[in-house]
């Protein structure tokens, strides 16, 4: 979802540095998925995910069980604030461009919400407007555990957000927490199902923070670019899109896990590629049509 790589190294993180335990990344290995971690969607058809669909779609509670790749503090770019990341395993995509190959292919470490949740509120002073950001991997992909977290951390006082791929269209979910959305249009201009999702968002009163990684040759043209401003405009007249630029440092993850990186090939995007398209977006959003 995020990319681990563009973590501030400011006061939070010397602090989350302290804590020993702040990582829980385990050894990445593709072959060691196992039949109980996440619920995983390897072959997955997303137009064929729904939330009733994944395994946990009750509530549960502080003993609920969810399988995470690792816990990250100090980004500054996954919400606002500074935020701690909970990268979830597991996701419903296999995006070519991902920059999170590891939380893709492994079973991750089982944790309940309550322990999590208390680990978390020993952060909470260095929060200050920030909070806890849920991504991944998919969060929406763990219902139960995701609910069960969220609210404990809410009653902690604790903001929180959900970075989701929108491929899930949960209004329980989306009323829980606040929404990162990013838009994947890297390999099909097909929008219809963020169409959907952002209905579903308005629906519960939430204005998502709508990102899109830009990629070169791949969702950077004049009309991919001009239907994307539309839909969101649609939706969120106040809102806008946050271009995030496709990188390649990603690539040794690759090599790590023995799987090659799609878009190995691909140039990474540049200030005025990004530039280009917040002119291209703007320019919708100010008409009044
Ligand atoms: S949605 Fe795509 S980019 Fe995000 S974790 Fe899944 S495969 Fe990676």
């Amino acid at each position: 979802m995020c990319d681990k790589n563009s973590f501030l190294a400011g006061d939070f993180a010397s602090a989350a540095s302290a804590a020993t335990d702040v990582s829980v990344a385990a050894a990445c290995d593709p072959a060691s998925v196992s039949a109980s971690g996440p619920p995983d969607a390897a072959a997955c058809d997303p137009a064929s995910v729904s939330a009733s669909d994944t395994p946990d779609a009750a509530a549960g509670g502080a003993d609920t069980v969810g399988y995470i790749d690792s816990v990250y503090c100090g980004s500054g770019v996954d919400g606002a604030g500074l935020r701690c990341v909970v990268f979830y395993a597991g996701c419903n995509l296999r995006c070519p461009f991902c920059h999170n190959p590891e939380t893709l292919y492994k079973s991750g470490e089982a944790v309940t919400a309550g322990a999590l949740a208390a680990r978390m509120e020993r952060y909470k002073p260095y929060f200050r407007r920030g909070g806890v950001t849920l991504s991944g991997g998919e969060s929406f992909l763990q219902k139960k555990f995701s609910l069960a977290l969220a609210k404990l951390l809410r009653g902690r006082g604790i903001r929180v957000a959900f970075e989701t791929n929108g491929q899930i269209c949960d209004e329980e979910l989306i009323a829980a927490g606040e929404i990162i959305c990013d838009v994947k249009n890297q390999t099909s201009q097909d929008l219809s199902s963020y169409d959907a999702f952002f209905a579903a968002c308005g629906r519960q009163g939430r204005v998502p923070r709508v990102t899109n990684v830009l990629v070169p040759g791949k969702n950077d043209g004049e009309e991919a670019l001009r239907a994307l401003a539309r839909l969101v405009k649609k939706h969120f007249p106040q809102g806008g899109v946050r271009f995030l630029p496709f990188r390649k440092l990603c690539g040794d993850k690759y090599k790590a896990l023995k799987i090659p990186f799609p878009y190995a090939a691909v140039r990474e995007c540049e200030d005025e590629d990004i530039a280009r398209a917040n002119k291209i977006v703007s320019e919708i959003f100010s008409k009044n049509a």
